[in-house]
């Protein structure tokens, strides 16, 4: 999808080999799109929300989330590679650097000694590869002890954005974790799918280390079947494959990459007609519940205001089966205003 919109900034922090791509490649502006500052993000945005997955009904000690019995989410940073303008984590500046303590650690460690319902720590942030490799490698002894702990995942654009971050030290690491590690690498447009990054994922295939993809829906950037398509054909033709495309979260200032609920589905639709075995769609409810898929949302209302048409959808469970938190269906929310 070609970008004709270049207001944003030239983003300041990303690793140079990243900025000579988005500068080179013939759909570079895409790139740019999604990680450089536009005054737009400073627009009033009556339909953002402030929690828009609702995390804040799921956090039972600092820097952790459990929407999932058998899962807890780790944030090890705040810090990352890109930025992305469409994140509700990227409000941290670059210099904020906010990082559990060692005395936050501890408690996280005791916290999953004491639950042993948790089989998954999944590191996320920010970007848990802007850690050195011995702060990981100490992360990783930590989350990987406790006896419940099965797995661990880590969410990082690294081989997307930074891909000489991954190195064979870095993957002797995650060779010599006490339990198996997988990697989930947010690519978001064909343009970022590049020799680097196929040697990434070699390198992390052979020592045995998982690698996933998951993609957000954004407008100006991926919203569109062929885009996607190219996208998820590509990697899965490097043993990459895409298991769920996110709707976007509605957090403050990202309205430019918002898609409504309807149009999402539309597109997932010709999606599936263009692949074999298209990926899910889903979505972070806004009451912590967790990740749905779209299609099991019904439309309960619908109004005209002067901007567009507004409906309001309804999720109605199930419930999944470990749900951590008390939200229970029915849960009702308007969606974002569609041009008619
Ligand atoms: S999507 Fe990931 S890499 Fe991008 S700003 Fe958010 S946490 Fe950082």
């Amino acid at each position: 999808m070609k970008n004709t919109e270049k207001t944003h900034a030239f983003p300041e922090n990303w690793p140079e080999e990243y900025l000579r791509l988005a500068m080179t490649h013939p759909d570079g502006e895409a790139l740019f799109y999604a990680c450089g500052q536009s005054v737009e993000e400073y627009a009033p945005d009556s339909e953002a929300l402030f929690d828009p997955t609702g995390e804040s009904r799921c956090a039972p000690i600092p820097f952790v989330y459990r929407k999932h019995i058998g899962k807890a989410l780790v944030l090890v940073t705040s810090s990352c590679f890109s930025y992305c303008r469409f994140c509700f984590r990227r409000a941290s500046p670059p210099s904020s650097k906010k990082e559990p303590s060692v005395d936050d650690l501890c408690a996280i460690r005791n916290w999953l000694f004491s639950n042993e319902a948790v089989e998954e720590v999944i590191l996320s942030g920010g970007d848990p590869l802007t850690l050195d490799d011995s702060k990981l490698a100490t992360l990783l002894t930590i989350f990987g002890q406790p006896p419940g702990v099965k797995r661990l995942r880590i969410h990082s654009r690294a081989p997307v954005v930074n891909p000489k971050r991954v190195t064979r030290e870095l993957v002797e690491i995650f060779k010599n974790s006490a339990k198996p590690i997988s990697m989930i690498i947010h690519a978001a447009h064909p343009a970022e799918l590049r020799r680097e990054l196929w040697r990434c994922a070699e390198l992390l295939l052979d020592g045995g280390i998982g690698i996933l993809n998951q993609s957000a829906l954004l407008k100006g950037v991926n919203a569109d079947p062929a885009t996607l398509c190219h996208l998820i054909s590509k990697l899965r033709s490097r043993g990459i494959e895409t298991k769920y495309i996110h709707h976007t979260d509605r957090a403050p200032g990202n309205a430019k990459f918002r898609v409504s609920i309807r149009e999402g589905l539309s597109i997932l639709r010709k999606l599936s007609g263009l692949l074999d075995d298209p990926p899910d769609y889903v979505i972070d409810l806004p009451n912590g519940a967790g990740k749905f898929p779209v299609s099991s949302l019904s439309v309960v209302d619908k109004v005209s205001t002067p901007e567009g048409i507004k409906r309001r959808y309804r999720w109605n469970g199930p419930v999944h089966d470990d749900a951590a938190t008390e939200e229970r269906p029915p849960f009702e929310w308007w969606d974002i205003t569609e041009q008619e």
